[in-house]
């Protein structure tokens, strides 16, 4: 089961302008949209809600981004990455993919973001998402997990109990920051189901396009992304997510959400530092993020996001698009997820691990801080 807290990055992407305002910001002058952001004279203004008045705020200075570490003489890691993303994903306008089922009390913009977010991140995976039925989306505000289980009746997705559970437990927990939304993973097609409180405003962020990621993930597994490796699922996701972000918002995005993903573990409650890790001590980690999370994969130490973020852009950095699909489509067969990575990436997991992934999680935390 795949939950994912998104608040720190929503506060981050809260500071995305879709639209460049018209006239230069001045702290206190009025401004057109809740959220737009301008840059002037090396301050970054936000328009802000003030009474009844949209005003710009008093402007933060803008950090230069830090030069990103050269791993080899085409570039960083990173960029390559991206560079095979933007290669072998074109995007295509795709038809409707989807089946929306709101709650009465669902918010109106927020139904519109879905669906525009949906329809946006779907366009990239038009070559591999070829599924013939539409794909159930739920979406309620925090009165509607008794709608939701009925809504999801007729498709026996109320089955998945501990599913339904998590939400009452979010509900409880989260109050009006309630924002829950995932693809649980479970032998069928799998759905959308999203309860967000009524009163957060309506912003950009990357949820939509990672759980979208979970989706084609679904899809292309034959309904077993329980068999992945949290690293590989949780990581795969935020790469394709940040990526698709960057595309729509602009390059930046995609070096803010890694650090956030990056650091992501700092808000667990294990307590370890990973950025004093040994060799070692990697190794015996990634082995355990191998594990999935019916198997009691660490969410709640989120150790998966950031350390999966980097090792699949170290495959997609090297291998390309193709092969990660291909990677995938393998975990549908009935074969040994290690078995399949040797037959794809040519190297043993192992031994890609130590002489890859650890050197890269090593060089990569030692320079984006915390
Ligand atoms: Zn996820």
């Amino acid at each position: 089961m795949k939950l994912r807290v998104i608040f720190s990055l929503l506060i981050a992407l809260a500071l995305i302008t879709p639209h460049a305002a018209a006239a230069n910001p001045k702290s206190g002058a009025s401004c057109k949209a809740v959220g737009l952001t301008q840059v002037f004279q090396g301050k970054k203004f936000t328009c802000l809600k003030s009474g009844k008045k949209l005003l710009w705020n008093r402007g933060v200075p803008v950090k230069k981004q830090g030069p990103s570490t050269p791993n080899t003489a085409q570039g960083s890691i990173q960029e390559r990455a991206i560079q095979k993303m933007k290669q072998e994903m074109k995007p295509q306008k795709v038809g409707n993919l989807f089946r929306y089922h709101y709650s009465p009390s669902a918010v109106q913009s927020f139904k519109d973001l879905l669906e525009s977010d949906l329809d946006y991140a779907m366009s990239f995976w038009a070559s591999v998402y070829k599924n013939p039925d539409l794909f159930n989306v739920f979406y309620g505000t925090e009165k509607d997990l008794d709608w939701l289980i009925q809504a999801w009746k007729p498709y026996g997705f109320d089955k998945n109990v501990g599913f339904a559970n998590d939400f009452r437990g979010r509900i409880e927990r989260e109050g009006k920051y309630l924002n829950a939304g995932a693809v649980p993973s479970q032998s069928d097609a799998s759905h959308l189901s999203i309860l967000r409180h009524s009163s957060l405003p309506t912003r950009p962020d990357s949820f939509v396009s990672h759980e979208n990621v979970h989706i084609v993930q679904q899809y292309l597994t034959n309904y077993r992304t329980g068999q992945m490796p949290c690293w590989l699922r949780e990581g795969s996701a935020n790469l394709f997510g940040n990526f698709t972000m960057a595309e729509k918002f602009g390059a930046d995005i995609y070096s803010q959400a890694k650090q956030i993903d990056m650091n992501n573990y700092l808000r667990g409650t294990s307590g370890v530092e990973i950025r004093k890790f040994s060799e070692s001590e990697w190794l015996t980690h990634l082995k355990s993020l191998e594990g999935n999370f019916q198997g009691g994969c660490d969410y709640i130490y989120r150790f998966s996001y950031g350390s999966g973020l980097l090792l699949s852009e170290q495959l997609m950095a090297e291998h390309g698009f193709s092969k990660m699909m291909d990677f995938w489509r393998a975990f549908g067969l009935d074969k040994d997820w290690r078995t399949s990575f040797q037959e794809i990436y040519g190297i043993a997991i192992d031994d890609w691990y130590k002489t890859k992934a650890i050197p890269y999680l090593m060089s990569e935390y030692s320079r984006v801080k915390p």
